[in-house]
């Protein structure tokens, strides 16, 4: 007999062996009185043990063990040591629970948690934002009840397979969310949703420029294949009508050509984020070579002034300074009706450097204004194209502002005129015999 049957057995054993030692001795009745005796001081011996056993356990965790002899001792060990081995186990399991929670707080995507039945049962702070809920206000609470819009409800009931769902925010119209259920555990539902309003804007971008792009070239591109087509056909050539038609196709050509141009510029100025290679531009040269082109280009249907009030230079790149002041230029010219008036001006004016270009033309009404800049946008759409324009010029000029720390700023009023400043910083202005600004 081992361990602890021995030690249980034992006790009652040796006092049996005792009676029956007393009992020829001293007769039957002496020797039952004995083990009687014997089996109720045993009995209240584990009887104080068990009630010292249900305080010990009834008490808070942590209180000292109870003295305890014999088979006793072993018990209260016993547990003692399942105790401590419990209470580990449960403090690396909130540890584990703690560090998943704050790790889920801490995410920038929403998390839900949902019972079989559609209700809460916990979130974190990100989907408390995203749906206008409360982790302790909404406990229990049927997620379709607190988000009311058809398509999401539909979704929570639908079996979708992990198909995501992109919806509006109904309480925030600017929030774009995709929304995922994903099955666990015994019958919950983790929702998890992600904000995609950045993404969206993105697509809703990248979709309306390959519109803008194809309908730029789709005109030109009918008039030059029809030409093409009716040239195919024809049986005999008319000289003269074909030279017609050929100068038509030259203009559409050249319209894609102007298009891909500019396509190109804003390419790589979008793709160039790097720092532009400067040099010291000689402003008062450029603004004279662009008011020789103007000249040119407005074929005296306007009068056209220079005003440099300034000999300051800048630090910048050429090329690309060339190509935004050329665009306010050519844009003066194309949006101011014949007889018209433009200045060409260079001056320093509190703490900047400005170019700016004034006509006397069309002008622009106040609301279209901070939507200039937009690539593909136009106001005035007949005469952008009449004037061979793309509707990127001023986007490039804005890209290439940039990149010069420099920007915009348009004055119009319709029927009088605009006047478009590109406006540099004062670190960028190099005074000739003085060190930059900077
Ligand atoms: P576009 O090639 O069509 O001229 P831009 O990006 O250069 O494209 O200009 C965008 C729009 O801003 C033009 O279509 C035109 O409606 C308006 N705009 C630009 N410059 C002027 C100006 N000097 N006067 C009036 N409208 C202008």
């Amino acid at each position: 007999m081992s361990g602890l049957w021995g030690r249980l057995l034992w006790p009652p054993l040796a006092a049996a062996l005792m009676a029956l030692i007393i009992w020829p001795v001293f007769g039957p009745v002496s020797a039952l009185l004995f083990f009687g005796g014997f089996v109720l001081l045993l009995w209240l011996r584990h009887a104080m043990h068990l009630n010292a056993l249900i305080c010990w356990l009834r008490a808070a965790p942590g209180t000292e063990v109870p003295e305890a002899s014999g088979v006793w001792d072993d018990v209260f060990s016993v547990l003692y040591r399942s105790g401590r081995l419990r209470s580990t186990h449960q403090d690396e399991l909130s540890a584990v629970l703690e560090r998943f929670q704050r790790a889920a707080e801490a995410m920038p995507d929403g998390i839900i948690m949902i019972n079989e039945a559609g209700q809460i049962e916990w979130c974190n702070p990100a989907a408390e934002k995203q749906f206008d809920i409360s982790n302790q206000r909404d406990h229990g609470q049927r997620l379709s009840y607190l988000v009311r819009q058809a398509q999401f409800t539909e979704y929570l009931v639908a079996n979708n397979d992990g198909e995501p769902l992109v919806m509006k925010s109904a309480r925030n119209t600017d929030l774009t969310l995709s929304i995922q259920l994903v099955p666990f555990g015994d019958r919950q539902k983790l929702l998890l949703s992600r904000d995609v309003t950045q993404l969206e804007r993105v697509e809703t971008m990248r979709r309306d420029f390959i519109a803008n792009v194809s309908h730029e070239l789709r005109t030109p591109l009918t008039v030059v294949g029809g030409f093409l087509e009716g040239f195919a056909d024809a049986e005999q050539v008319n000289m003269e009508q074909s030279r017609r038609h050929f100068q038509l196709m030259l203009d559409q050509t050249r319209r894609m050509q102007g298009l891909v141009d500019d396509l190109l510029t804003l390419s790589r100025l979008e793709s160039n984020q790097e720092r532009i290679s400067e040099e010291t531009v000689d402003v008062k040269s450029l603004i004279e070579t662009l008011h020789k082109e103007a000249i040119s280009l407005s074929a005296g249907r306007h009068r056209l002034n220079l005003e440099v009030h300034t000999d300051a230079r800048l630090a910048g790149n050429e090329r690309e300074l060339r190509s935004a002041f050329g665009n306010l230029v050519s844009n003066a010219v194309r949006y101011t009706p014949e007889g018209g008036e433009i200045v060409l001006r260079w001056s320093l004016k509190d703490q900047e450097a400005r170019f700016c270009v004034q006509d006397s033309g069309i002008g622009i009404e106040s609301q279209y204004i901070s939507r200039l800049t937009e690539r593909f946008y136009r106001v005035d759409r007949g005469r952008s194209r009449e004037t061979g324009g793309t509707g990127l010029g001023l986007s490039i000029v804005k890209h290439i502002l940039t990149r010069h720390q420099g920007h915009l700023e348009v004055e119009s009023t319709p029927g009088k005129g605009s006047t478009f400043c590109a406006c540099f910083p004062i670190g960028r202005v190099i005074v000739p015999d003085q060190p930059r600004n900077r």
